[in-house]
């Protein structure tokens, strides 16, 4: 634990000149940015006649994600699904049809707002949470945050079009996130539609659906002609069933933000997915580094709620600032310790981001592989032509030693896009160029984000460079 010059002198009011004097008398040399340790920090409050009163990250924390529940207090909870799959699949209308045999909707007459995500009641009065951002860079870009929304991903791969490379992608982050996925044949209305040939080329990138003696569920659907989805919706709920997904309403509510905005008139609102316990109006929180007290609920239909239970999406207005999508949300007692965690959390962001601009995911990654902590390589690799691609994904799987794996997230012929820079990064891996390059905002993003980047154009090099990593030992590229 460490503080600034500066920030120690302007949480005692004093002048950061008369804490370097101070500092200086103990024979500490310091500039105002430079950091000092705890121990040292508590002397120089001493010796300004404060009180001592160290405020960890442990004890500010502290009880903000309640503690485990008994068994006997849960009860079961509707899954959340995230659509993803290639461009013009149909994504957007799948979404639209689901939300149109919304019997519950159906009934009240409902005009549906955009909020993020809505819940649909099927026709056995179970619900599921759909997130209507559909694509994998939200849900990338949410576990990169360290949230974890998705129950289960509807992988949508058009009957007329087959597997392509977006489908590919979004394979691959749900495997990466270790999220079960349900295959939607979609365009089955089209007269060129082949819904054999979807399953055979899934099949050649390890997906083997039930149809041809796997494991993964799959349906035929039409979205444009609202068929099959029923029966698309009692997969899901078979599928939450394996997962046996219970949560306890009776607590604070516990959340994750799905979308945050500023908006004329209504101020901050975001739209959170209750997860744990019961949200209520007038209860006070923390998201992110922003908190407020719930002025008012609204439900994905616009309508006003005075609670909200787990499992569903809900619009909060009453925040003092916009949280960023994937932030948690936890319910606390009162405004001074929501007031507490901010102003902690605050300071602790700046620092990671200030750590971030120094060192890459893969040091730290590195550095917990060194430690015992970590127990795999994560890898994207890029490359100009398939066999390259084979040879590098070949040699490094021959890596593995007893301690740590070699985890190969994403191998694909073509330049470094966004996408692979968020995949890398949400796993904490880095990226493998083989004769190609990452596009303009791909290294952006990168360097943004501290996922690095390797170039090569010799096989051994990768090989070696893999190896001296699972050593701990690969050289940092600055
Ligand atoms: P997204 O990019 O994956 O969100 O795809 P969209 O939902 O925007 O759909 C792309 C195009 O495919 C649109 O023109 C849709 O009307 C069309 N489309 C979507 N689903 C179906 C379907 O089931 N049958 C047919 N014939 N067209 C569809």
């Amino acid at each position: 634990e460490t503080i600034t010059v500066q920030e120690l002198a302007s949480r005692m009011a004093a002048r950061s000149g008369e804490v370097i004097k101070t500092l200086m008398k103990m024979g500490v040399m310091a500039t105002i940015n430079q950091t000092i340790d705890a121990d040292t920090a508590e002397l120089v409050v001493t010796e300004f006649g404060h009180n001592i009163k160290r405020v960890s990250e442990a004890d500010v924390e502290i009880g903000l994600k309640g503690e485990e529940d008994a068994p006997e207090v849960l009860v079961p909870r509707s899954p959340v699904v995230t659509v993803m799959g290639h461009v013009d699949h149909g994504k957007t209308s799948l979404l639209d049809a689901i939300r149109t045999t919304d019997v519950a909707a159906r009934e009240a007459g409902g005009i549906t707002q955009h909020i993020g995500a809505y819940q649909v009641t099927v026709s056995n009065g179970r619900k599921i949470t759909f997130i209507d951002t559909p694509g994998h860079e939200a849900f990338t870009a949410m576990r990169a945050r360290g949230a974890t929304v998705t129950d289960v991903v509807v992988l949508v791969v058009a009957a007329d079009d087959g597997v392509m490379p977006q489908t590919i992608e979004a394979i691959r982050h749900a495997q990466a996130a270790q999220v079960p996925m349900i295959v939607a044949i979609n365009k089955i209305d089209r007269a060129d539609a082949n819904p054999d040939r979807v399953r055979t080329e899934l099949l050649q990138h390890g997906i083997v659906v039930e149809k041809l003696g796997g494991e993964v569920l799959d349906v035929e659907v039409s979205a444009v002609k609202r068929t099959n989805i029923e029966k698309l919706e009692e997969l899901i709920l078979l599928q939450a069933d394996l997962l046996d997904l219970k949560s306890n309403p009776q607590r604070p509510a516990e959340g994750v933000v799905i979308e945050a905005k500023l908006e004329r008139g209504r101020g901050a609102v975001a739209t959170v997915l209750i997860q744990r316990g019961t949200l209520r109006m007038g209860d006070v929180f923390v998201t992110g580094s922003e908190w407020g007290r719930a002025r008012l609920l609204l439900d994905d239909r616009g309508e006003k709620i005075e609670v909200a239970t787990p499992g569903m999406p809900v619009e909060v207005l009453g925040l003092n600032g916009v949280p960023l999508a994937g932030d948690d949300f936890s319910v606390v007692e009162n405004e001074s310790r929501a007031r507490d965690v901010t102003v902690f959390r605050t300071r602790r962001r700046r620092d990671q981001v200030q750590a971030a601009g120094q060192r890459g995911t893969v040091e730290e990654m590195l550095s917990q592989i060194a430690s015992g902590q970590a127990k795999e390589l994560a890898i994207v690799v890029k490359s100009d032509v398939q066999g390259s691609l084979e040879a590098i994904t070949g040699s490094l799987a021959k890596l593995a030693t007893d301690e740590v794996a070699v985890r190969v997230l994403h191998a694909a012929v073509g330049g470094i896009s966004e996408s692979d820079v968020t995949l890398a990064r949400a796993s904490g891996g880095f990226i493998v160029g083989f004769n190609v390059r990452a596009n303009p905002q791909a290294r952006d993003l990168a360097r943004r984000d501290g996922v690095d980047i390797r170039y090569y154009s010799i096989i051994y090099d990768v090989v070696d460079d893999v190896k001296a990593g699972l050593q701990g030992m690969l050289t940092p590229i600055l």
